[in-house]
């Protein structure tokens, strides 16, 4: 384990650990007090375990919290510069959106919809996407956002599941050079929900599409409103959104989050995490349609009067350059992104990041993934030319924000490649065996969480008992978020994969990040994945995809070279037993790697849900490598 990363932003601010340590709820009061209160709370915290509900009493709204405040100080201020795959362009001020977002709160409620109605948005990445998010909040209707990626199958599934009685589409979105048509998969959706009232409807691509009486064009609904519009003052715990999770690990679940203890959360965190300045240019990579973007480019950075870019299509599209294209010309300070995209830039190779002006960027940001050692350093020299602190951020659609990461914002402490450091302040976090005892320093174990935290889901969407079980039933009071880990003698959190995951060989537990980094950090590989299948002597056996980098040649071998790699850098009892070569891996439409299927085709089993799947293409990729062995197996 690399150390010796000192990259300091100049702050040292050692008395906000030390308020969170001494008084953790006071502490989040204080932080609570910084947000725009209608009314303030009287109870900080009710526990009734494990419902957590914050800054009961207060009353609050998170799109006055985003917009209103912000206006009030600098209403001129850049808000959104967006940049479409087809090269348009589109900025708003915040006093601009705060207008465009009254308009279409008011147009809601023209369409009767109410305090805690809900409403689906299916949206490709346009600053439209942004006001929809704020006008359902400006009026309290929950809103709950599909990805634009996701077949009329799985928006079926959703819209059936949180009862919408509004959508708000696009005739189109963009990606790849190609167009995605929106309102016909809507169509195709909703035709045998009947509670669904309106369906609203943006022009974006102009492909031709079928208005029916429940539709409604955007600009004939919003041009007619006042653009301003009072927002309602609503309960701190009043539910601010649905979201599903990405659903690597099988059926994506409906998180409910809350309002004040959320919005608390990430003003905070996106202040420590981001050590946001009013002169940052700040970009996400993320959709809007995950977590990371509702609490990353919606709620944190709005809050805070940030000026960001918003991108809609593929990072490398046209051209495997189009990020680095966009960082210079809007000269990005800030770039938050995922391990996996990385992997695909490393890929590509370092001339055509080195050929572009990328010193602007002073923090670098990853979030989704592990994220390998090799991929860290990669991006530390590479991309933030040794200057930039990289931000490993984990956390999960459940935790709201960012629960461990470094804090540039507050502190300069030492970075170490693959490693998301420590608890941000406030955070209480342990690493247990089965019983739920504390491991041992440098030993592997379950990620607890063993205090609420502001962000913290309020609970699944109508079903109290599932959230029960997923996160409350294997340790008794304390948070289980299913993720593997290791706390090191500095505190230092390093993740090793899904706790579901774990290989167990001959005695001994293997994270799956373990194995995969070690791939990684082979000049030949791209990415990997690991899977373990039941071997009668072992425990398991590890059978290992491997992905390799541009211009490589899969031989005989390479493969022994790559599984001693393996053995010199982990040991021996990790060698795989299987290596396949494969062009790509199966990952979810949120681009992280869903080893459950790999491990389905290996037992021959039922693949389960994939309605989040990226692509299916490489479910064939898998299954055709599994078929090659068993007839190489055969020949024998
Ligand atoms: P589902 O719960 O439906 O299977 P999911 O867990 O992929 O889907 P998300 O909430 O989007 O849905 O992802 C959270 C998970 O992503 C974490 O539990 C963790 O496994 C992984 N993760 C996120 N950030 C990091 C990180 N920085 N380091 C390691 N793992 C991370
Ligand atoms: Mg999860």
């Amino acid at each position: 384990m690399d150390s010796g990363y000192t990259i300091g932003l100049g702050n040292n601010d050692s008395r906000t650990r030390i308020d969170a340590n001494e008084d953790g709820i006071k502490f989040w009061e204080t932080q609570a007090s910084k947000l725009y209160w209608f009314e303030k709370w009287h109870t900080a915290l009710e526990w009734n375990p494990p419902f957590a509900r914050w800054f009961v009493g207060g009353k609050t709204n998170a799109s006055y919290n985003a917009l209103d405040v912000i206006v009030k100080k600098n209403p001129k201020k850049k808000a959104i510069i967006w940049e479409g795959e087809d090269g348009s362009k589109r900025e708003f001020t915040y006093e601009e959106l705060l207008s465009e977002v009254s308009r279409l709160a008011n147009g809601l409620k023209s369409l009767g919809v109410k305090k805690g109605d809900r409403v689906t948005i299916y949206l490709p990445m346009v600053p439209e996407l942004i006001i929809s998010l704020l006008a359902c909040a400006r009026i309290g209707a929950i809103h709950t956002v599909i990805f634009s990626g996701f077949s009329a199958k799985s928006i079926q599934d959703r819209v059936d599941d949180s009862k919408s009685k509004v959508i708000i589409t696009a005739d189109g979105g963009r990606r790849r050079g190609s167009i995605i048509k929106l309102k016909d998969i809507v169509d195709e959706a909703i035709k045998d929900l009947n509670f669904v009232e309106n369906v609203i409807v943006l022009t974006h691509t102009n492909n031709p599409i079928t208005i029916t009486q429940k539709d409604k064009k955007w600009k004939d609904l919003v041009g007619i409103m006042s653009s301003s519009c009072d927002a309602e003052m609503l309960d701190s715990t009043h539910p601010l959104y649905i979201l599903y999770t990405s659903g690597t690990t099988g059926k994506p679940k409906g998180v409910l989050h809350g309002t004040g203890g959320y919005l608390t959360h990430l003003y905070s965190t996106f202040q420590w995490i981001f050590d946001i300045k009013d002169s940052d240019v700040y970009f996400c990579t993320a959709d809007i349609g995950w977590v990371t973007g509702h609490s990353y480019i919606v709620y944190g950075p709005l809050m805070h009067g940030t000026t960001q870019i918003m991108y809609e299509g593929a990072l490398d599209f046209p051209t495997p350059s189009r990020i680095w294209e966009i960082i210079s010309r809007y000269k990005v300070t800030i770039l938050y992104t995922t391990p996996t995209a990385l992997r695909m830039f490393m890929k590509f190779g370092d001339e055509l990041p080195n050929s572009y002006t990328l010193s602007s960027l002073r923090l670098l940001g990853t979030v989704g993934e592990p994220i390998n050692p090799e991929v860290w350093k990669w991006y530390f020299k590479i991309i933030g030319k040794e200057k930039c602190p990289i931000i490993d951020t984990w956390w999960q659609t459940e935790t709201g924000g960012a629960l461990v990461s470094p804090v540039p914002g507050l502190e300069t402490i030492p970075l170490k490649p693959g490693s998301a450091t420590r608890p941000v302040p406030g955070v209480h976090l342990s690493v247990v065996d089965e019983h739920g005892k504390d491991v041992k320093n440098d030993s592997k174990g379950y990620l607890v969480v063993t205090k609420p935290w502001p962000g913290m889901l309020l609970t699944l969407w109508g079903d109290d008992e599932k959230y029960k079980t997923v996160y409350w039933s294997k340790y008794k009071d304390m948070y289980y978020p299913g993720d593997y880990a290791i706390k090191d003698k500095d505190g230092y959190i390093w993740m090793l994969g899904r706790a579901d995951d774990v290989l167990k060989v001959a005695g001994h537990r293997l994270g799956t990040a373990e194995l995969e980094s070690a791939f990684v950090s082979h000049p030949s590989v791209a990415e990997s994945a690991v899977c373990g299948i039941h071997h009668e002597v072992k425990g398991e056996s590890i059978i290992s995809f491997v992905v390799l980098k541009e211009g490589i040649i899969p031989t005989v071998l390479l493969k022994e070279d790559l599984i001693n790699h393996i053995r010199k850098t982990i040991g021996p009892i990790a060698a795989p037993d299987q290596l396949h070569f494969v062009k790509k891996l199966p990952k979810t439409r949120s681009g992280k790697i869903m080893r459950r299927l790999l491990k389905a085709i290996a037992k021959n089993e039922q693949i389960g849900d994939i309605s989040t799947l990226e692509d299916e293409a490489s479910v064939d990729e898998v299954k055709a490598a599994f078929a090659e062995l068993k007839q190489t197996l055969q020949k024998f």
